[in-house]
Order: C-alpha cells, then structure tokens, then sequence
C-alpha cells in the first residue's frame, strides 16, 4: 500500500489515507517521493466550496526515485528526479509556441487537475521529471520545482534592469527564494513582511541599504493577501511593474482602477517560467547561490502540520516527508 495526503470534503482538512501502488501507463514514470513543499495555493483548497475533484491529493513540486516507467519515457528506473506541477500541456497552441506552455488552456497540473505529490508515490510524465543528482537533499531541492521555478519567473516579470532596484513583499516560503533569485542576478532587492523571522530570512540576499518601498521599479507580492496586494498599489511607483506571483484558488482582491491606469502601473502575473529558466534555476542551486529554507515535517504530523500553512510558526518553506 501507498499513503497519500488528500482534500476529500470542502472545507475539511486533508486526511492521510492508503491506496494501491498506482502504476504508470505508457510515456509516465513512477516515482517513490521523498520530500514535498506546501504552500498557500494547497491550503487555499480548503477555503473552496467546491473541490475541483476528490479525493484531491495537493504538492506541487517534490523530488523522488523513479521506481518503474510505462515505457516510452526517457527516465531510467533508479534515478532521482524533481517534479514540476507541469504534467503535460497541448503543445501547438499559441502560448506553448510561444514558450509559455505554463499557461496552455490545455495544461495539466498535479495537485490540480490529476494527483499531487503529498503522497508516498506519484504518477507522473516525462515532462515533469528533471534528473537530479544522488547526492542532491531531496527536502532542500523540493521547493525548486514550483516556488523556485515560480521565483524566476516572478523576477523576469517585474522586467527590472541591471542596477534597478526591486521590492518583495512577503518572505515566506516563495518570497525568499525571489529574494534570492534576484540578488543573483545584480538587482538591487528590498523585501517587507509583518513577521520579524521571516524579514530576517531575505536578510542575507536582501541589499544591506534598505531603500523605501515608494523608490522600486517593481513589487513582487508573494503573499496571496487582498490587502499586501492593495498595499503594493499604493506603493510601487508610477510607471512601475506589480508582479502577482503567489497564487491561491480562494484569494480575490480589487483594486482602484483609476490608480492603476493613471498611474501606469503594469500587473504582471508570475506561475512557474521557461524551461530555460528552470535550467537556469538548477544552475544557481548547483553553485549555493539559491538555497531554499526548509522546514521539515511528516505525514505524521498531519493535520496539525497543516494548520502551520495558514498560521505560520515556521521558517522558509514547509517540506513533507512521508
Ligand atoms: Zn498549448
């Protein structure tokens, strides 16, 4: 039997539960999973009242042991992989041609569309598993494949240049692997959120100036806040860029209308990259320059863990282990 982690009623916590080994049909893998982030865009599932299906198996990035292929795939039974939320996507539309495959009408996405990684094995696709290295700490590489891929892209958004100067709010999980995506490459970053531990945790990459949040070129919300999103409004100059990277399935906000079109501000969403960026990505992580904060839970520790993704209480990003 396989445990997995699973939304089986609106508005209940998840529970932990056995299945089968699922096996993989041709052009999938399976993958012994051993280690999973959690975020808000899981917990916003439980704040729906309607799941998109059920039982819903949330985790949207992982990393794990390919265990057995479907054949037709490229992925050698043995090896260890990162998962991307990114199962399969149509591939001849205009946004896949594009490079933006991400957004594909026809994309299907674990822990959405089909099973997520809370579990002890996951079926998935050649196209969501990147071959990593043995060696390679599966809780601390976890966090790349969708926050980090997402920090990329976040970054690339806000469309800042060389020297310019940009602004994140909320260092959590995503928040500070933005931080330390865009320190990395040569902009000047500044970062705010309510809680002093998270602060401290963008400290290390953040510009030792701090600089006020009226002086950015670009604010990243990577906080699925009504009101940090309304807050970066006001703040980001005119002219400037408002990137939207934190996404939640429970979250609205309004905006004034008047104050973004007179004022020029540009929204920008940000939901994982290029796969050139996720190359990139992988690279920086590789040389230390990215190094995701993690702490670490088990299935266990479910449902109190849980309750963690919406009251905080712990540092970086919330990583299962089953
Ligand atoms: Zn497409």
């Amino acid at each position: 039997m396989s445990g997995f982690v699973a939304f089986t009623h609106p508005r209940e916590a998840p529970v932990v539960s056995a299945r089968a080994v699922p096996a993989p049909g041709p052009g999938e893998v399976l993958v012994r999973l051993e280690a999973c982030g959690a975020g808000a865009a899981d917990f916003g599932f439980f704040q729906l009242d309607a799941l998109p299906r059920t039982p819903l198996i949330p985790g949207f990035e992982a990393v794990g042991v390919v265990e057995a292929t479907g054949g037709g795939t490229g992925v050698a039974i043995g090896t260890r992989v990162g998962l991307t939320p990114l199962a399969s996507v149509c591939g001849g539309c205009g946004l896949c041609e594009r490079g933006l495959e991400r957004w594909c009408p026809k994309a299907v996405l674990h822990g959405w569309h089909r099973d997520g990684f809370l579990a002890q094995h996951a079926v998935t696709t050649d196209r969501a598993v990147v071959p990593l290295g043995d060696g390679d700490d599966a809780s601390q590489w976890a966090p790349l494949f969708a926050s980090g891929w997402t920090a990329m892209g976040a970054v690339r958004a806000a469309g800042v240049g060389q020297g310019g100067r940009l602004g994140v709010i909320g260092v959590g999980g995503l928040g500070h692997l933005v931080v330390q995506v865009a320190s990395a490459q040569g902009l000047a970053v500044a970062a705010w959120d309510v809680d002093a531990d998270r602060r401290a945790l963008a400290g290390e990459a953040a510009c030792p100036e701090p600089f006020p949040m009226e002086s950015v070129d670009a604010l990243i919300v990577c906080t699925p806040s009504t009101q940090a999103i309304q807050q970066a409004l006001r703040a980001v100059r005119r002219g400037g860029t408002l990137v939207l990277a934190a996404a939640s399935p429970s979250v609205r906000f309004d905006l004034s209308l008047f104050d973004t079109v007179m004022r020029g501000v540009t929204l920008a969403p940000a939901f994982l990259g290029t796969r050139s960026d996720l190359t990139e990505l992988i690279s920086l992580a590789r040389a230390g320059v990215v190094r995701p904060r993690v702490t670490r839970r088990r299935f266990a520790d479910l449902p109190g863990a849980f309750w963690a993704l919406r009251d905080g209480g712990f540092t970086g990003r919330l990583v299962f282990n089953p």
